[in-house]
């Protein structure tokens, strides 16, 4: 009995369309390149439902003739190759011939396209490879192809999307992928109908600003280098902008993005002992290598490749940033010019903000001032110390307290820590700036300073957090963040949750925020790192299901409001920070479950001098 089948064409679409088209992120890649093939000046990016019902991507490119509307869905029809030889020069995103045709078979796709110098454009409508009408129709000149509810023929593939804001920020990831190095061309993104990006024809450094804010150009260095094997031009980051996790690292070679941990090496070595270990510099750099020197086609999402000369531009890559790192850390700053990227709404100058809604004391520290606002629910009454009352007869002192990040976290009950009213008198002394040291009647203290504060401000926060009773302190300058259009809908979603702690930010388009206030004690010229670290702790934390927001939010801006190692306390100051500690619910765990604090008791001492 024979049992060999041949599948028929539309199954074996699908299974090759699954290694092209996996995820909505993946057609947008598609259509922008063939856009950027075409030849398009101005392309526009139209997504609904993070692309699940639709993608669309308008482009003024070269449009198609009749017969190519029809024919570019076929599988391996391309205009980029004619012969075996060409693939060594190719120059173009795509030349597989594969896109539209996995694409197509998984979709239902529209596609109009018109050449310039026709009159009339033509019409198709393919819905799971199947064509279903074919007719000329008016348009622009240039592509249109939509492409409507992706996977709509293969439940388990849809399924298995992600939520609207994962997809969507992949999205987003293609888009600056693809904008970034085509800085000439005009792009447009619009998800359900909001504008998240509009970026005008410009150079280099006004194409970052617009995709990642005007405000990173402070934060980059030029790097330019021109040799026979490669060609290189782009902008690093300052090494005081380097991050705990590899952020904005973008690398292409002859316009196209590609991932290459070696170069990436190359660059990250350059900043060895410039910036601490396990933190990450950002770059934006352009490679250019002749095609003929690299095999591209490694990979068949082509964002890996290989280069004939690797070493040598490996030792090129790496001597030019460390040219620009030496160069430039005096003074050189980089001229940005984003007047034609960004279009804030201006904040009129010498405008003078309204009264703020809360009262606030400008000589406010947070060390000597008691809070009005402050209260410990079910504790010490409004904060206070009370001596007499929270110091019990227990120790802590050999308990290993290091508990899981976990939903219940601040829920665990601690055991309370035992002292003697003769504390208050004790001044306590301050070790490598970072202990305070002091006595209470069950022993001797050793406080570390950043993780006690850590606990105070992150419970002052919860209680606010929960009674909304913030106090706000209204910034005399406010500031304009941005952020990526994923990080911006986050933002928006946390909003409620900060605005009880004391901000007020307000949307102004375009991923853009105006801080006016924000809780005492925050930097001005900190907070859109600020935010920026709090939406980012916010979003790993929901994706491992740790879902209290409130504690989320707190926590992280806790963390990063605290008082650092190293910061020398005045006496004064140590002495509320014991204050304040003792009158926590747990005073000795930090939030984020490390110790703050240990004790020698007596018997402790007796025992080490025997
Ligand atoms: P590839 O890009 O690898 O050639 P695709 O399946 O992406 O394969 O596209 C097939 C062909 O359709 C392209 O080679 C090109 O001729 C044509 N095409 C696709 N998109 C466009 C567009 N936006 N404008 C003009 N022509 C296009
Ligand atoms: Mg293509």
């Amino acid at each position: 009995m024979d049992i060999i089948n041949i599948l028929p064409d539309s199954v074996a679409n699908q299974i090759a369309a699954g290694e092209v088209v996996d995820r909505p992120a993946s057609a947008v890649k598609e259509l922008l390149e063939n856009a950027m093939d075409a030849g398009a000046t101005d392309i526009q990016l139209i997504i609904k439902d993070a692309g699940r019902t639709l993608i669309q991507v308008i482009d003024n490119g070269c449009g198609m003739s009749d017969v190519d509307a029809r024919l570019c869905f076929e599988r391996h029809a391309t205009s980029k190759i004619h012969r075996a030889d060409d693939l060594f020069a190719i120059r173009t995103m795509g030349f597989r011939g594969e896109a539209l045709a996995s694409i197509a078979a998984v979709a239902q796709v529209e596609l109009k396209t018109r050449q310039h110098e026709k009159e009339l454009g033509s019409q198709v409508v393919i819905e799971g490879s199947e064509v279903k009408s074919q007719e000329p129709c008016t348009c622009s000149p240039g592509t249109s192809i939509s492409v409507k509810n992706l996977f709509f023929n293969i439940p388990a593939r849809r399924n298995f999307l992600k939520k609207d804001s994962i997809e969507l920020s992949h999205i987003e990831e293609i888009f600056k992928r693809v904008a970034l190095p085509n800085y000439k061309v005009g792009f447009s993104f619009y998800n359900n109908g909001r504008l998240l990006y509009d970026l005008k024809p410009g150079n280099f450094a006004q194409r970052i600003a617009g995709l990642f804010g005007s405000s990173f150009n402070q934060r980059l260095y030029h790097i330019e280098e021109h040799t026979e094997p490669v060609s290189l031009n782009g902008y690093i980051g300052k090494k005081e902008y380097a991050k705990r996790v590899r952020g904005e690292q973008y690398l292409f070679v002859n316009g196209r993005y590609i991932k290459h941990p070696g170069l990436s090496a190359a660059i990250e070595k350059a900043y060895t002992e410039l910036i601490p270990e396990r933190t990450y510099p950002a770059y934006f750099v352009m490679l250019d290598v002749d095609p003929q020197r690299i095999d591209v086609n490694i990979h068949p999402t082509k964002t890996e490749v290989r280069f004939i000369d690797e070493s040598v531009i490996f030792s090129i890559l790496r001597a030019a940033t460390k040219k620009s790192l030496g160069q430039y850390t005096l003074a050189n700053e980089l001229e940005f010019n984003p007047s034609t990227e960004i279009d804030f709404t201006p904040i009129s100058k010498g405008h003078i903000p309204d009264t703020p809604k809360e009262s606030f004391n400008p000589n406010y520290n947070p060390f000597y001032a008691t809070d009005v606002h402050e209260k410990h629910p079910g504790n010490h009454g409004g904060g206070r110390l009370d001596l007499d009352n929270f110091f019990g007869p227990k120790s802590s002192s050999n308990t290993e307290q290091r508990l899981a990040f976990d939903d219940n976290l601040s829920e665990r009950q601690e055991e309370p820590i035992s002292a003697t009213t003769s504390s208050a008198t004790t001044t306590p002394i301050n070790y490598l700036n970072q202990y305070i040291i002091t006595t209470l009647k069950s022993g001797m203290v050793v406080i570390d300073q950043q993780r006690a504060h850590e606990r105070i401000l992150y419970e002052k926060m919860m209680s606010r957090a929960i009674d909304g009773q913030a106090s706000a302190q209204q910034l005399l300058f406010p500031v304009n963040c941005r952020f990526n259009a994923a990080d911006s809908e986050v933002l928006m979603e946390i909003m409620p949750e900060l605005e009880r702690l004391g901000f007020v930010i307000d949307p102004l388009g375009q991923n853009t925020f105006v801080v006016t206030a924000a809780p005492h004690d925050t930097k001005e010229d900190e907070l859109q790192n600020m935010l920026e670290q709090t939406i980012n702790e916010y979003k790993n934390n929901m994706l491992q299901k740790f879902n209290d927001r409130n504690k989320s939010i707190c926590l992280s801006l806790a963390r990063q409001m605290a008082v650092h190692s190293g910061t020398a306390l005045k006496v004064e100051e140590m002495q509320k920070l014991i204050a304040d500690l003792f009158s926590c619910q747990a005073p000795n765990i930090s939030p984020s479950g490390k110790r703050t604090m240990f004790i020698m008791g007596e018997q402790e001492l007796k025992e080490r001098f025997k």
